[in-house]
């Protein structure tokens, strides 16, 4: 979900920011394949004690490769203990938080030793019932502050944690579990492994005291809960409709990406931050009265929009966010019917709108270089429309295809808005570079002043788009209610102004605009 209450001040400040787009230094030649964090955890004070082995694929002779890790000013950051590859120890620099290191060609794996307190990423906290937690909480780039590693999402990685802390924690992370061990002195040991490609913006711990629990399984996937005591059986209640989520997804969309999918109540800047394979959802999520239903919905969505098939470019964004808001839609309209949906796209349509006002900017605004910066309601709400219309265009047969090939094809790996437009287009047979031009690329939607009338058996509609900037295309539909009975006639829109003719035979009561939601409009 990833919005809080932070984000409406920050709203209020984006509007002054400077621009400029997606600015972190890739390093195309190297690929990331495996990380191991092995990490010490203490009660008596916040520093960690790291070791990071870091396996890197050079595609071509590199003279140096970089981490990302905050380095220690002050009170918070790390501080390097030892720098090796394999056992031998290299030479390196640390410097504007990078640690770089002589590269070759070939598959290299880096050792890194490191201490220090974090200021962000790893929260070392007290829960709200004042019990002692870590909790990692990277979005979008915080993993630097407690993890070296490449922190963008472009190269994605399968990593592992070893995690020793006090034995009366739990500790639960990204992927399976596959060791947990007394040391026999007071700590213990919790080891979990994540096959899949993640991106450090969704790689996460958990350690505190929990209460877990199996909610059930789909297709050998594990749904667990992991709660805190005090919250034991709301929290069991409130996570247990993940598992008709995670059912509904898999059967529409295709194979879950992840190892397991664990729902975690957790200290998390965020209403709820879809780490991969281990959901932190605020703590207050938990109330015992269900009503989380749609965050669960959208961060599990997420586990194939924007973990699995990533962006790869923080201004495309919306092919995370937008996807997760119009399928915790679909997920909906599944359950409640297609009221459910309307209502929804309604409340976002209105939101749109006064965002646009505030600020005309597009759905992927490349101005943006801060990825902070990149969550707003265009990327949410905008995008997510712009899913429905585009279900509206190919009609659910063809989308649906569509997105089990999109998925298919960008599953572990990582998208541009080119490359879903492409897949949609295969599937559909259509052209759909004017659809994204205008709805993706391009500020605004089409905000029509109208009037009808009828005259001569006719029902006259006439219109106009007063939008500054650009005419719009699209199929508009009109409800017309005669004799208390509702037809729908749909109007192909490409000008700035129309006037259509409707033969009727009885004059409506009520002629309306867009009756079933499908168009992102504002009426004038
Ligand atoms: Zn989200």
């Amino acid at each position: 979900m990833k919005r809080t209450l932070l984000l409406a001040i920050l709203a209020l400040l984006w509007n002054s920011t400077a621009y400029s787009q997606d600015v972190y230094e890739r390093n195309e030649f190297a690929d990331v394949r495996h990380y191991v964090f092995s990490l010490e955890l203490n009660d008596s004070n916040n520093r960690i004690t790291g070791e990071a082995l870091v396996t890197v694929d050079f595609k071509d002779e590199v003279e140096n490769f970089s981490l990302d890790l905050i380095k220690k000013s002050g009170e918070f950051g790390m501080e390097l203990i030892g720098m090796s590859e394999g056992e031998r120890p290299i030479s390196y620099e640390y410097e504007n938080n990078k640690i770089i290191v002589p590269a070759k060609s070939g598959i290299k794996t880096y050792k890194v030793q490191y201490q220090g307190i974090p200021e962000r990423g790893l929260v070392i906290d007290t829960t709200k019932f004042g019990q002692r937690s870590f909790f990692g909480d990277n979005w979008p780039n915080l993993a630097r502050h407690w993890l070296p590693c490449v922190d963008h999402p472009y190269d994605k990685a399968s990593l592992e944690f070893k995690i020793t802390a006090p034995d009366k924690y739990d500790v639960v992370a990204t992927g399976k579990k596959v060791e947990e061990s007394s040391l026999g002195n007071g700590y213990k040991i919790t080891h979990y492994h994540e096959p899949a490609p993640v991106a450090m913006k969704v790689v996460t711990i958990g350690v505190t005291q929990f209460a877990t629990k199996l909610l059930g399984k789909v297709n050998d996937i594990p749904v667990t809960a992991w709660v805190y005591p005090e919250n034991r059986l709301d929290g069991f209640s409130d996570y247990a409709v993940a598992v008709n989520v995670l059912e509904y997804f898999v059967k529409n969309i295709g194979p879950y990406p992840f190892a397991k999918l664990a729902n975690m109540q957790a200290k998390t800047q965020w209403g709820g931050l879809e780490n991969a394979g281990t959901i932190a959802y605020f703590e207050n999520s938990v109330s015992g009265k269900n009503e989380v239903e749609g965050l669960i919905a959208h961060e599990i969505a997420h586990q194939w929009f924007g973990n699995s098939a990533t962006e790869n470019s923080w201004n495309h964004v919306w092919l995370s966010e937008g996807f997760a808001t119009y399928f915790t839609i679909l997920y909906q309209e599944d359950v409640y019917g297609n009221n459910k949906r309307k209502e929804e796209l309604i409340l976002d349509r209105r939101q749109v709108i006064e965002y646009y006002k505030r600020n005309p900017s597009a759905v992927v605004d490349n101005s943006i270089k801060n990825p902070m910066r990149v969550l707003s309601t265009n990327t949410y709400q905008k995008g997510s429309w712009v899913l429905n219309m585009l279900r509206r265009k190919l009609g659910d047969e063809i989308f649906w295809k569509g997105i089990r090939q999109y998925y298919e094809a960008f599953r572990d790996s990582n998208v541009m808005t080119g490359d879903f437009r492409v897949v949609m287009e295969k599937v559909s047979g259509e052209d759909l570079e004017s659809f994204f031009q205008q709805w993706i690329y391009t500020k605004g939607y089409p905000e029509i002043q109208w009037n009808w009338e009828y005259q001569n058996k006719k029902i006259i509609v006439s219109l106009e788009q007063k939008q500054e900037h650009f005419a719009f295309g699209f199929p508009l539909e009109v409800g017309i209610t005669a004799n208390g009975k509702t037809t729908i006639e749909t109007l192909r829109v490409d000008n700035n102004r129309h006037t259509f003719e409707i033969v009727s035979d009885t004059k409506p009561e009520e002629v309306i605009l867009d009756p079933d939601v499908w168009l992102l409009f504002e009426e004038k």
